[in-house]
């Protein structure tokens, strides 16, 4: 069966759940092989043999964490070039997306990003892309190179298919001319103590009908064990930053459960958040748009519902 390259999306070796995502999406196209670039190879093994990956390629050199994207972009053309797989699979984060731009222009590739779906069809690798906040699908192929391909997190639900994870290490060499942008100080950014949003079983969101005040959304988040997300409408007041957003320009959330908080569903918020299992709102405006989207919904005030319904949880 013909490879598929997936890139592993990793913070020092702790893999993140799009990588088993993309795992599972790239079975349906071959066999797929890991690319793990950076230094920690040997704790993300374990998840990328069970998540399916028959070969996990190594690539580990200063260059490639010294500095930003340019060296891993050019690392992967070389693997790339090297193993002639039939498609690359990339997460679409920012760093993904940037990974995958310049892997196009480096290999003469087409390139697809923010696709929900992958199959293989008779044109080699198809697609569907979301766009318009939802309201589009699109359905494309590669027609030129390796079909490069950017995956939205959450597409799909990530599944276990134990393989080999042969590790294979991969000699590389990054050029001056990559060495564009130095990393020069990174820190972690302030302990929630909550799940990262887009890993999250439960997300509890606040939008502009919280008045600016989180600490209910927070509070209730925290009796679930749930992240904390955010319409636009509050992050762009500055209520809440905007790594919290959720929508179609923020994260994109497919948990088991997603309560929405003061928030009216405007076709932008919801298509970050409308593949959730379940969805629940709490809106004082019986009227609110969300209500058409939910699997249960409240109407009326959040600072009377959210503190009760915490307690409720608390109690069990
Ligand atoms: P509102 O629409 O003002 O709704 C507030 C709701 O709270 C109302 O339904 C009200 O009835 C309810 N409410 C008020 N007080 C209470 C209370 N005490 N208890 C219970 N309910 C109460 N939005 C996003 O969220 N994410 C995006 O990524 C995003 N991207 C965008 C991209 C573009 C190009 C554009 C044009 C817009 C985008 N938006 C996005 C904005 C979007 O159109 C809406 O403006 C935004 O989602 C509204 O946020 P909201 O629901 O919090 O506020």
């Amino acid at each position: 069966m013909s490879e598929i390259l997936v890139l592993v999306d990793h913070l020092d070796g702790a893999v993140r759940k799009t990588t088993g995502e993309l795992l599972t999406l790239a079975r349906r196209l071959g066999t797929p092989s890991a690319v793990f670039i950076g230094s920690g190879a040997d704790s993300a093994q374990t998840y990328l043999a069970q998540y399916g990956a028959e070969k996990v390629y190594v690539l580990d050199a200063p260059e490639l964490t010294e500095y930003l994207v340019a060296p891993k972009a050019e690392a992967l053309a070389q693997l790339v070039s090297d193993k002639q797989p039939a498609a690359v699979l990339i997460g679409s984060s920012a760093e993904g997306k940037e990974i995958a731009g310049r892997l196009a222009i480096k290999t003469g590739s087409g390139l697809l990003t923010d696709v929900v779906d992958v199959r293989a069809g008779g044109d080699g690798v198809e697609t569907t892309q979301s766009v318009f906040a939802g309201n589009f699908t699109v359905e494309a192929t590669v027609t030129k190179g390796t079909p490069i391909v950017t995956v939205k997190p959450n597409s799909v639900t990530p599944e276990e298919a134990p393989a080999a994870g042969a590790v294979e290490a991969v000699t590389v060499t990054v050029s001056d001319a990559a060495k564009t942008a130095r990393i020069t100080d990174s820190k972690p950014r302030e302990a929630t103590g909550r799940p990262e949003l887009t890993e999250a079983a439960i997300v509890v969101s606040g939008g502009r009908g919280t008045g600016g005040d989180f600490s209910q959304v927070e509070a209730f988040a925290d009796a679930l064990g749930a992240a904390v997300g955010a319409s636009r409408a509050a992050v762009d007041s500055g209520w809440y930053p905007h790594s919290f957003q959720v929508g179609q320009t923020g994260k994109t959330v497919s948990p088991q459960l997603y309560v929405a908080n003061g928030i009216s569903g405007a076709i932008q918020h919801r298509a970050g958040m409308q593949t959730s299992k379940t969805i629940v709102a709490v809106n004082k405006d019986e009227e609110a748009p969300i209500f058409e989207l939910v699997d249960f919904g409240v109407v009326g005030d959040l600072k009377e519902v959210l503190p009760q319904a915490t307690d409720e949880v608390n109690k069990r």
